[in-house]
């Protein structure tokens, strides 16, 4: 079913570019920028069973969209600086944004050098649990438990289960299975609850993947002191912000995060993540406490370009997801016309209910 989804996306995009169809939509759904969205920067692996891969893309990949992004007349901006066209209005010339979230090593080790030689800023939205060691990386723990077990027992709906996960497709299976089932449940308590009891008894240390994969308070302030570098905040335990019940709660993540980070970085964090970021993950509550708490910007992970009217939003604003699976310019070029994301939200510009 996922490769079949996929297949389906892929060939829309590519349906897209060949057709010449994004370029002659543009003009209509290009709307006046768009914000990138990665996470890894890093050479592949050769693992067949890489249920993260989306979120990665190879330096290579990475270095060809620097590259086409210098030579197209549209400006590689700060999100201070969005924030400022957005608010006096200024929209003569298309910008992109580009943004990672949660901080891995990876983003200094090769993301970093690029960015510096082609002189572009970037913003980097750090969950604060994930520097000081606590932070959950569950999506990995779940990955780690399946990958190193050939049969895999956990409790669902308070009854004992069992699941063969020995050949590759197995264990993809499984993965998307129990993603999908963590991802229903209504609190993210629960979702931790049970990737815990899975890692406690198939031999995965969780915050094992804080250390190895994230960046340290110290690696972190480096990059802080560039002036290309923006810091974000993207609350302090990377929860799903809707799935914490109590709005109190819900506030604190975000709240708790900025102080933190302005407490190790000695400036104030201006702009906002939701982790995971679809509807889910954020909404109207969320879109309200980031506005009362002050931030200048907030962003989803909700497919879109940006138009004119997100002034309106800032908030909620859309990203466009630089996709492991799909590696190739030119369907980085189709969803940034946004004629992919126009058909995928029927094309309703702004999406933030
Ligand atoms: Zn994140």
């Amino acid at each position: 079913m996922a490769k079949l989804k996929k297949t389906i996306i892929r060939g829309g995009l590519e349906t897209l570019y060949f057709s010449g169809l994004h370029h002659f939509m543009r003009p209509m759904v290009g709307g006046i920028g768009a914000i990138l969205t990665l996470h890894h920067v890093r050479p592949p692996r050769n693992d067949a069973f890489q249920p993260n891969r989306l979120l990665e893309v190879t330096p290579r990949f990475f270095e060809g969209l620097l590259r086409r992004l210098k030579r197209r007349r549209i400006d590689v901006v700060s999100l201070d600086e969005m924030h400022r066209r957005f608010t006096e209005r200024e929209f003569r010339r298309r910008f992109v944004c580009i943004t990672f979230d949660d901080g891995y090593t990876d983003l200094k080790e090769w993301a970093y050098p690029l960015l510096k030689k082609y002189e572009l800023p970037f913003a980097l939205y750090i969950p604060t649990s994930f520097p000081d060691r606590l932070g959950e990386l569950w999506w990995l723990a779940l990955e780690a438990v399946i990958a190193k077990n050939k049969r895999i027992g956990m409790l669902i709906n308070g009854e004992q289960r069992f699941f063969d996960c020995v050949t590759v497709r197995e264990k993809r299976q499984l993965y998307a299975e129990v993603y999908g089932y963590l991802r229903s449940m209504k609190t993210e308590d629960e979702l931790r609850g049970v990737v815990r009891d899975l890692c406690a008894r198939h031999g995965v240390d969780m915050p094992g993947f804080c250390r190895d994969l994230c960046m340290s308070w110290e690696e972190i302030a480096e990059l802080a002191a560039d002036p290309l570098v923006t810091i974000g905040a993207h609350t302090v335990n990377h929860k799903m912000l809707k799935k914490v019940p109590d709005d109190a709660a819900a506030r604190a993540e975000m709240e708790m995060s900025r102080a933190v980070l302005e407490a190790a970085l000695g400036k104030r964090p201006d702009h906002l993540a939701y982790p995971v970021g679809d509807p889910t993950s954020a909404g109207p509550r969320e879109f309200r406490i980031a506005a009362d708490l002050g931030f200048k910007t907030a962003v989803t992970t909700r497919p879109g370009v940006l138009f004119r009217k997100h002034r309106h939003h800032l908030t909620a604003l859309p990203r466009i997801s630089v996709n492991g699976e799909f590696q190739r310019q030119r369907y980085v070029k189709v969803l940034m016309s946004g004629a992919a994301t126009a058909m995928w939200n029927g094309f309703r510009r702004v999406n933030a209910a």
